[in-house]
């Protein structure tokens, strides 16, 4: 029941290196999956860390397969990329995404929905018309979009990524640099990103309230965030202490397993009534 817990000791990675057969004929399947429902996005909470509220809820996709059993994203997302099946999944998974939110309204919740956009799918011309399209056919507003681009995402091409993310951005999308701090990029680079947040990276966070090294780099990228008008998101919060450290420096925004782990839509709406009131 835990498999979200037990990420790292997946049977199925155990099983396959990284170029084997089964993973290449696990991408001859994905769209197939797809359309058979053997994807599914589960929402992970992120939390205002003054208030305790929910902001906004990340989608992260795990795939049900018949054979291989529960696989986690990091097993195919990658191989994803490289054979070009992202695109599906992306379109997918934001489709997904606003029907859940429109789910959640009906309850009474209004929640911001973060979706992981790749590298690929920013050299994709087609995306910010689908996306268009999508948030007329289901009337969503926009700004309920979040797309999560990793640092080095970005870094792959920043000019082509930049041009992206101002079309996104445009559109009055609300964009977030994921796994902030691994990427390499230069001050000059993030200037002329057109960002709202910055997402730091777990590793920076999972062993904060005891390594003085983490703390330094924390504080560091917060005050440069907030000098550059951008707010803060910290992953990968796992204890109270951590929690507290992180509101300490003002740090708007928290996720990890100590709010939540990532829950299926029915566990969502039940911690959401758990969580308010
Ligand atoms: P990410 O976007 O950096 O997501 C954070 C990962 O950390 C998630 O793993 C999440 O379950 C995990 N996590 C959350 N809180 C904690 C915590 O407190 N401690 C620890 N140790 N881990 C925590 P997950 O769901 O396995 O996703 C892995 C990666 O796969 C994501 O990293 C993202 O890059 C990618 N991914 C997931 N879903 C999608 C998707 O729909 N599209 C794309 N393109 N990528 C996705
Ligand atoms: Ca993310
Ligand atoms: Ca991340
Ligand atoms: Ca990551």
């Amino acid at each position: 029941e835990c498999k979200e817990m037990h990420h790292n000791v997946s049977r199925f990675v155990a099983a396959s290196n990284k170029y084997s057969v089964v993973r290449l004929s696990l991408m001859t399947e994905l769209k197939s999956g797809i359309e058979k429902g053997q994807l599914q996005l589960n929402y992970q909470p992120k939390v205002d860390l003054k208030t305790g509220k929910i902001v906004s809820v990340e989608s992260l996709v795990r795939w049900r397969h018949p054979e291989h059993g529960y696989i986690f994203p990091d097993e195919f997302i990658p191989l994803a990329e490289q054979t070009g099946n992202i695109r599906h999944l992306t379109h997918w998974a934001i489709e997904e995404s606003i029907k859940q939110h429109l789910a959640l309204k009906e309850h009474g919740f209004d929640i911001k929905m973060a979706i992981n956009i790749s590298a690929v799918d920013l050299i994709d011309l087609a995306l910010p018309p689908f996306v268009a399209n999508l948030l007329s056919k289901y009337q969503v507003e926009p700004n309920v979009l979040i797309f999560e681009v990793t640092e080095s995402a970005i870094m792959a091409d920043p000019e082509q990524a930049i041009t992206a993310l101002n079309m996104l951005r445009n559109m009055n999308i609300k964009l977030s640099i994921d796994d902030f701090g691994t990427g390499y990029s230069s001050m000059e680079q993030l200037k002329r990103t057109p960002v709202d947040e910055l997402k730091i990276d777990k590793s920076f966070i999972l062993d904060l309230s005891n390594n003085s090294d983490d703390m330094i780099i924390v504080k560091s990228i917060t005050s440069l965030a907030h000098n550059l008008g951008l707010t803060i998101v910290a992953e990968g919060i796992e204890n109270q202490e951590t929690m507290a450290i992180l509101a300490d420096l003002g740090v708007e925004t928290g996720q990890g397993y100590f709010m939540s782990k990532p829950l299926e839509a029915k566990l969502l709406k039940a911690w959401l009534m758990g969580n308010s009131g």
